[in-house]
């Protein structure tokens, strides 16, 4: 080959060729690495740039998310909140229900006053009545009746009295108001005139509701008379009947009806000891006061 060039060209000639093809071959290579490199470092650069691009729209979304499930929380919590008001308005109204169903069901006439004005109606007959184990009468061949649903409560305190070695019994318990007219027309033909202050209308009202009790100690005899006060059934009647409901219509020195310590009346456990705690009598409360023991009177024993 040498032989063949050198024909033509002389050994420098070549040696200049050698170096100019040299250069261009350093310039080719220098010219495609720093275009390989300058290409990676766009790459680089375009890569950088779109990864902080992500990163800043992936920092949104979540910003949005975190935004939209406070958001969400929030709503669910007022929500929450809206159902627990609505939960306790009903729970308030079933209870402002239950107590008017109570008291719709409850006989008004129960906790009613009977004065020298006031007379419990001639038509009036308790809602429903209950026949009284003739083991708690005085006479166990009469047939007495009772207010069915302040029965137990009237049981229940005999016991306690035959429990305490006080055997106590029932004398007299509902009476129409055909017995008691008939009652007060032999009074009448018995005592007179005076009738009125032992059997007025009112006092036998009371009889006629079907939860007023007469009581009677057997041991000691007495029957509807002043000295009942001195047996230990009253004593026992005195300090605790309240706690079966129980009340004495009519005191000592009342101003509404002539002395009777025999004679109760079932008023409800939670009206009985609010008198008895307060050492105040029945008839001296107001009509309105009274009422508000209505809803209660059929509450259980403690
Ligand atoms: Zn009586």
């Amino acid at each position: 080959m040498k032989k063949y060039v050198s024909k033509y060209l002389n050994d420098e000639q070549i040696s200049n060729i050698i170096s100019v093809l040299a250069l261009v071959l350093i310039c080719a290579i220098g010219y495609f690495i720093i275009t390989f490199y300058l290409d990676i470092k766009f790459i680089k650069s375009d890569m950088a740039s779109t990864t902080a691009q992500l990163e800043n729209k992936l920092a949104i979304l979540q910003n949005t998310i975190a935004g939209t499930s406070n958001d969400l929380a929030q709503k669910l919590a007022d929500q929450q909140n809206q159902n627990n008001d609505i939960g306790e308005t009903l729970n308030g109204i079933a209870s402002t229900v239950g107590t008017l169903q109570k008291l719709s069901q409850t006989d008004k006439e129960l906790l009613q006053k009977y004065s020298k004005v006031y007379f419990l109606n001639e038509n009036y007959i308790p809602l429903k009545l209950a026949t009284i184990d003739p083991k708690y009468l005085y006479d166990e061949n009469k047939t007495m009746q009772f207010h069915a649903t302040a029965l137990p409560y009237l049981t229940q305190m005999l016991d306690e009295l035959q429990y305490d070695n006080l055997p106590t019994v029932v004398a007299s318990a509902y009476r129409s108001f055909g017995t008691q007219g008939s009652l007060k027309s032999s009074y009448t033909v018995t005592y007179g005139s005076g009738a009125n202050s032992f059997s007025a209308d009112q006092g036998y009202s009371e009889h006629q509701l079907g939860t007023a009790i007469d009581f009677a100690a057997p041991k000691t005899g007495t029957l509807l008379d002043a000295s009942f006060e001195k047996t230990g059934t009253f004593t026992w009647l005195i300090n605790n009947a309240y706690k079966y409901g129980f009340i004495l219509s009519y005191p000592k020195n009342n101003k509404y009806y002539q002395y009777e310590p025999w004679h109760w009346r079932f008023v409800g456990v939670q009206l009985a000891t609010y008198l008895h705690n307060h050492k105040e009598n029945f008839y001296d409360l107001d009509q309105r006061e009274l009422d508000t023991y209505l809803v209660n009177i059929f509450d259980p024993i403690e």
